[in-house]
């Protein structure tokens, strides 16, 4: 459990980075966690309404690999997809399994955000600078 609370912690920082979406490959690498144990924990945390997942279609291409669509569901139908970057054309029965082409993009809900950024602020103004004592006891 110990080590997946590292996702947590990582993501807790970069919501704070101005960025708008990441993706779980930044997690893993922050954390060194396998990708499968970072998504699983990443997809929790959208249950906890701390994090939002978008599912992003991209295009199969070959040196294109650019998001055609941004889906909210990642259950979806997809038919006769053009790209319009490299020409490419694609449905589900040319390229097999389409959801090889969906990747999940996380954002940090504005409203957790928002509680990151007020109790950072606090805990800047509460603890003053330590001076001396290392331990507290
Ligand atoms: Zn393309």
């Amino acid at each position: 459990m110990a080590l997946i609370w590292k996702v947590d912690e990582v993501v807790n920082e970069i919501a704070l980075w101005p960025i708008k979406k990441f993706y779980p490959t930044l997690i893993a690498k922050r954390t060194g966690l396998p990708i499968d144990t970072v998504f699983a924990r990443l997809l929790e945390l959208t249950n906890d309404h701390k994090l939002c997942v978008k599912w992003e279609l991209r295009c199969p291409g070959d040196n294109c690999a650019r998001t055609l669509l941004v889906l909210d569901e990642e259950a979806i139908k997809l038919r006769d997809v053009f790209c319009q970057y490299c020409g490419q054309d694609f449905c589900e029965d040319d390229y097999g399994d389409v959801y090889d082409y969906i990747y999940p993009a996380f954002e940090v809900c504005r409203e957790y955000k928002e509680y990151l950024r007020q109790s950072s602020l606090q805990t800047k103004k509460k603890q003053p600078p330590m001076k001396g004592k290392k331990f507290l006891n």
